[in-house]
């Protein structure tokens, strides 16, 4: 018997898991997919948001200044990629200058302080981003955005909580619940027992609570497509924003923290299965709208295009509760500012809505750090040459256009929620995100993947059970 179990291991189930292993609990992670966060934190812009945005009083204002606060501890704490850029929505008309003037207003009452938000003109944007579009005007400043590398943020919550003893089941999903004295969870892996269930399941939130109690909410998925520009192209130096409209925050043009430029997202409700399809209807629509914002945009050196689903719930806003004090917990319907939200949602859910099912004790061996990544291209030659005289295997690079070593990639497989497929790898250490998109590395990262994990090369995942590349021996060993 669990004292908690999360389902769902995206950014809100992860975040929650590590803020729950700060205290004597059994808690258990149950995920559907071969790998975690592959679903909405997978495909999103990055930006931790300063919270100039959301309506005020909605959990999405509350929570997002709250989490964007809180970025940079877990950042220090987890070795979480975090780059402190800074952002402005950008005018092009005396209309949109009317709602760059009414977002500082709502930026003040969601909190931020006058040091957090400004009025920029069009002579001091230019001093910061020399390749912004000539219809812009003015612009509001918010210098506390930032980018994060989403994934590894999750990654790196999920290995800290394992660290600190939460269980983690993979390819585990949820078909049924039930509750007498406590919840019964049925899953492909059999049944699991547990006194709370948290479900953070992102597009599935209302069916999963389906299975126990009707939702008194619906989500509908809205799908952003993107483009990706290739690593030190394109000079962008803070996050871009058109003014938002009713369709939400508009096509943004992010810088990331590893150089690349991302260019979307576009919104249109879709079904589940057509969440993550880009389609050319969708990447027009961005290249129409990103050159009213910047101009000179390489699209010769895009080197992907990606989409993601938003939850978005019928209600407007994150629904985050404990459904009829039965310690059934949604937190659902987290669209954007989600990624940037979760910390702060994952201490308000352990604080004042698990507290009342389990008794919080502090775990006395809690340790908030993560073992410190191995990043080459992030050292000094002297810090990569005492590494190297360890262990020859970080002079090996093996991703060319990422600057990836055969080191880096051992560490990524060795730890608590570990590598497991060639995106796997991808997704921790960058091979195989960069330019050749895998052309060059991939042979390599099998044959790591199949000696760090002990199995044939033609049992080596791409993505998830069964999805092999290398499908039989054309020779003798
Ligand atoms: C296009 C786009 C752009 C965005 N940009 C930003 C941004 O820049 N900044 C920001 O703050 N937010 C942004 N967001 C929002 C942010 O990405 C999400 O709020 C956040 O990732 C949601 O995380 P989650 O854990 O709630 O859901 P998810 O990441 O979707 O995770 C849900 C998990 O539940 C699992 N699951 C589902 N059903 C079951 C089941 N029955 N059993 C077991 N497991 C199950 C899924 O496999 C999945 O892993 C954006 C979102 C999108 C789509």
């Amino acid at each position: 018997m669990y004292d908690v179990i999360i389902i769902g291991a995206g950014i809100s189930g992860t975040t929650l898991a590590r803020e729950l292993s700060r205290y004597k609990l059994s808690v258990a992670v149950l995920e559907k997919e071969y790998d975690i966060a592959t679903e909405a934190t997978m495909a999103n812009s990055a930006i931790v948001h300063s919270g100039h945005d959301p309506l005020p009083g909605t959990l999405k204002a509350t929570f997002n200044i709250k989490g964007s606060r809180m970025y940079p501890k877990m950042s220090e704490e987890l070795d979480i990629p975090y780059m402190p850029c800074g952002g402005m929505v950008v005018a092009t008309s005396k209309e949109e200058e009317k709602t760059i003037n009414e977002l500082y207003q709502r930026g003040l009452t969601n909190r931020l302080s006058e040091d957090e938000i400004a009025i920029l003109t069009r002579e001091e944007i230019l001093k910061m981003e020399p390749n912004i579009s000539d219809h812009v005007i003015s612009a509001l400043h918010v210098p506390t955005t930032a980018v994060t590398f989403p994934w590894e943020a999750a990654i790196a919550n999920m290995e800290n909580a394992m660290d600190n003893g939460v269980e983690l089941f993979l390819e585990t999903k949820v078909t049924g619940i039930t509750k007498d004295t406590h919840f019964t969870l049925e899953t492909t892996q059999g049944e699991f027992h547990t006194r709370v269930v948290v479900n953070a399941t992102g597009v599935y939130a209302d069916q999963v609570q389906n299975m126990f109690v009707p939702a008194d909410f619906e989500i509908n998925v809205r799908r952003g497509e993107y483009y990706v520009l290739d690593r030190d192209v394109y000079e962008i130096n803070s996050v871009i924003y058109p003014v938002p409209t009713d369709k939400g925050k508009g096509v943004i043009i992010t810088p990331q923290y590893h150089g690349n430029v991302l260019l979307g997202p576009t919104s249109e409700e879709v079904p589940i299965k057509d969440m993550s399809k880009t389609t050319p209807s969708g990447l027009e629509y961005i290249k129409a709208h990103a050159k009213n914002s910047v101009k000179n945009i390489p699209y010769d050196k895009v080197i992907r295009s990606f989409a993601g689903g938003r939850a978005s719930s019928s209600t407007h806003d994150f629904v985050i509760d404990d459904v009829k004090d039965s310690g059934f917990i949604n937190i659902a319907g987290i669209e954007s500012p989600g990624l940037t939200a979760a910390p702060a949602i994952a201490e308000h859910v352990t604080n004042n809505l698990i507290s009342k099912h389990v008794t919080l004790t502090s775990n006395p061996d809690f340790n908030p750090y993560r073992k410190k990544v191995p990043r080459l291209d992030e050292m000094s030659q002297e810090e990569r040459n005492e590494l190297v005289a360890k262990d020859k295997r970080f002079g090996r690079i093996i991703c060319r256009c990422e600057t990836v070593t055969e080191g880096e990639i051992v560490d990524a497989i060795n730890r608590n929620c570990g590598a497991r497929s060639i995106v796997g790898v991808k997704n921790r250490v960058r091979a195989g995100a960069g330019r050749c998109q895998g052309g060059f590395c991939q042979t390599e990262v099998i044959r790591i993947l199949a000696e760090q994990l002990d199995i044939d090369y033609t049992d080596v995942n791409y993505r998830k059970t069964g999805s092999h590349i290398l499908k039989s021996r054309t020779k003798g060993d």
